[in-house]
């Protein structure tokens, strides 16, 4: 006998913490390695899309079992043999289709993320990441390219391209645009310029991009002119131990210039347009990611928390998975700081914190 289904917001966060056993690894969308969701299948319940695990190792032993059907619309969800619910798989973009002029197919150069999201990473490759003493030690971005599934950086005119069909074909809203960190002082904000101002010029889609502080706070408006709309700068870590001990070669960048950086960036792009991602499960105190999203949000900044979910190939493969409990505990905290700052993922033009498939605090706001 089937199980009363769970409400779609706490079967979804369960799942995004847990994984999925994928019955059939062929079906749907997915992909493993990269930046942002890895191992990930975008599955919707209802009115909401959130990025569950399904091709890590973490998610072998989840309680949760997906059986897809036949034509891979739809994926029933098990616990201990007892269906507890019923989720979408969306299918393959019709865009993954197509090539450009000399070959590379598009998929290669930017992906569909959750429903409606284009993201590309602009450099397959940082400075950071081929040390342990410096690489961060959540990131997969070598592994999709090391394993041919994308191209090590993707040109202004490909993207204009990728970005053009992804709307005509596939109706997507908003562009994801992060880069692995390059050598220049920039970090990485004049390609994200280029790129940014090629799609713009092509197509009418609202972009967000994401890269480490730069070096001067005028490539804020820099980046604003090419087109971008709204921006990223990525925490990860809010405690001085789990910064040094998860991503040592990110946190030399010391924290007082992340905040100088939110503030100037504030000031170009507006409050509530530019966020931070904040990984839960690596280590910090709840108190301590529930007071720098307090600290986040009063100064206009989207403090977007996920759970951490390890990922293959990583030197936090074997993690131990985000504690929904804990996520429980933290979302009504930071949707809290949200309202008390008036900051609203539906106000966010572009960019992670508005798609939310990567975590459930949109449901908390
Ligand atoms: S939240 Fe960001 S990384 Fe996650 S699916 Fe959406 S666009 Fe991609």
């Amino acid at each position: 006998m089937n199980a009363p289904s769970r409400q779609p917001d706490d079967l979804l966060s369960e799942l995004q913490c847990h994984g999925v056993r994928w019955q059939d690894q062929s079906t749907g969308l997915s992909r493993r390695g990269g930046a942002g969701p890895s191992d990930h299948k975008a599955l919707t319940l209802g009115a909401h899309t959130a990025m569950v695990p399904v091709l890590n190792q973490a998610s072998l032993d989840s309680p949760y079992e997906a059986r897809p059907s036949s034509d891979g619309d739809l994926a029933l969800i098990f616990r201990e043999g007892r269906q507890v619910g019923q989720v979408e798989i969306p299918g393959v973009p019709k865009f993954y289709a197509r090539s450009t002029a000399d070959g590379i197919p598009y998929w290669k150069i930017a992906t569909l993320h959750s429903r409606d999201v284009l993201a590309t990473t602009l450099l397959q490759h940082c400075i950071r990441m081929n040390d342990a003493a410096t690489s961060c030690q959540f990131c997969a971005i070598g592994q999709s390219l090391a394993a041919g599934k994308t191209i090590a950086r993707k040109r202004p005119e490909q993207l204009a391209e990728v970005a053009t069909a992804a709307v005509e074909l596939d109706g997507v809203k908003h562009m994801v645009m992060t880069t692995g960190t390059p050598q220049t002082r920039d970090r990485g904000a004049a390609i994200l310029c280029e790129a940014a101002a090629a799609v713009t010029a092509a197509v009418d889609l609202p972009i967000q991009a994401q890269c480490e502080p730069p070096d001067e706070d005028s490539w804020f408006q820099r980046l604003k002119d090419s087109g971008v709309v709204s921006l990223g700068m990525h925490l990860e870590a809010v405690t001085e131990p789990v910064r040094r001990k998860i991503m040592p070669g990110k946190a030399e960048v010391p924290m007082s210039r992340y905040f100088e950086a939110f503030e100037a960036a504030v000031e170009v792009f507006g409050r509530g347009q530019v966020s931070t991602y904040i990984l839960a499960g690596l280590g910090d105190p709840e108190d301590a990611i529930a007071e720098m999203s307090e600290r986040l949000a009063t100064i206009g900044v989207y403090p977007f928390v996920v759970p951490f979910v390890p990922i293959d190939g990583t030197p936090l493969a074997h993690h131990p998975k985000p504690d929904n409990a804990l996520m429980q505990r933290l979302y009504p905290r930071i949707g809290a700081s949200l309202r008390r700052h008036g900051l609203h993922s539906d106000d966010i033009r572009a960019g992670c914190a508005k798609c939310g498939a990567c975590s459930a605090l949109k449901h908390h706001e």
